[in-house]
C-alpha cells in the first residue's frame, strides 16, 4: 500500500471518529471542556487553547455536515419508526460555514496538500477536518466512508467490503433490526 493510500484512510478514520463522537448514550464533544479533550486527543489542538461555546457550536455543524456527506455515501436509509439522526438543514450549514474555514494549498511540501488557514485553533482544527474529505476524494477512498442505512443510527464507518457494498454500521445491531421488521411486518400484515 502507498504511503497516500495509508494517509487516506488515516484522515478517513479521523473523519469517522469525530461524526461518531455523537453517541447513542451521549456525546463526546458536548461541552467546550469535552471538545478540547477530543481535539487533543487528535493532535488538532495546541496545548492551552481556550475553547468557547462558539467554537463547539461550530464543531457540532461541521461534524452534522459531515455526518449528511457521508450519508450521501451510502443507499437510501430504510424506512424506520425512529427518529431520524440526520438533520435535513446540516448540509447548508456546512456549505455556509465552509466559507470560514479556508483551505490553501501548501506547495512547499510533496506531494503538495491543502492545508487550513485560519489563524483561530479551533478553526482551524476544523478546516483540518474539511482538508481530510479532499485528501479522501483524492485518494479514490472518499465513497467508502458512509453512515448507517438505520436512520436511528447513522454512525459513520469505512467499507472495506470488496464490492463496496456494505449499508449498515454492523449486521448484528442495524442490519438485523431491519430484518427483524420486516419479519414483524410480513406477520402483522402491514
Ligand atoms: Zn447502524
Amino acid at each position: 500500500m502507498s504511503t497516500g493510500i495509508r494517509a487516506a484512510e488515516d484522515t478517513l478514520t479521523r473523519i469517522a471518529e469525530f461524526v461518531n463522537t455523537r453517541r447513542a448514550d451521549g456525546d463526546d464533544i458536548g461541552t467546550p471542556e469535552q471538545l478540547t479533550i477530543w481535539l487533543h486527543a487528535h493532535a488538532l489542538l495546541p496545548r492551552d487553547t481556550a475553547v468557547t461555546d462558539r467554537d463547539r457550536d461550530r464543531a457540532e455543524w461541521v461534524r452534522e455536515g459531515l455526518r449528511a456527506l457521508l450519508a450521501a455515501n451510502n443507499a437510501e436509509p430504510v424506512a424506520s419508526p425512529r427518529p431520524d439522526g440526520l438533520d435535513p438543514a446540516a448540509r447548508t450549514r456546512l456549505a455556509a460555514l465552509t466559507a470560514q474555514l479556508p483551505l490553501t494549498l501548501d506547495v512547499t511540501v510533496t506531494p503538495p496538500r491543502l492545508t487550513p488557514r485560519p489563524d483561530h485553533p479551533v478553526d482551524r482544527a476544523l478546516a483540518t477536518l474539511l482538508a481530510d474529505v479532499a485528501t479522501a476524494v483524492a485518494a479514490g477512498t472518499w465513497p467508502r466512508l458512509k453512515t448507517c442505512r438505520e436512520p436511528s443510527c447513522r454512525w459513520a464507518f469505512y467499507d472495506h467490503s470488496r464490492n463496496h457494498g456494505r449499508t449498515w454500521c454492523s449486521m448484528n445491531v442495524c442490519g438485523n433490526r431491519v430484518k427483524v421488521r420486516a419479519a414483524q411486518r410480513r406477520s402483522t400484515g402491514r
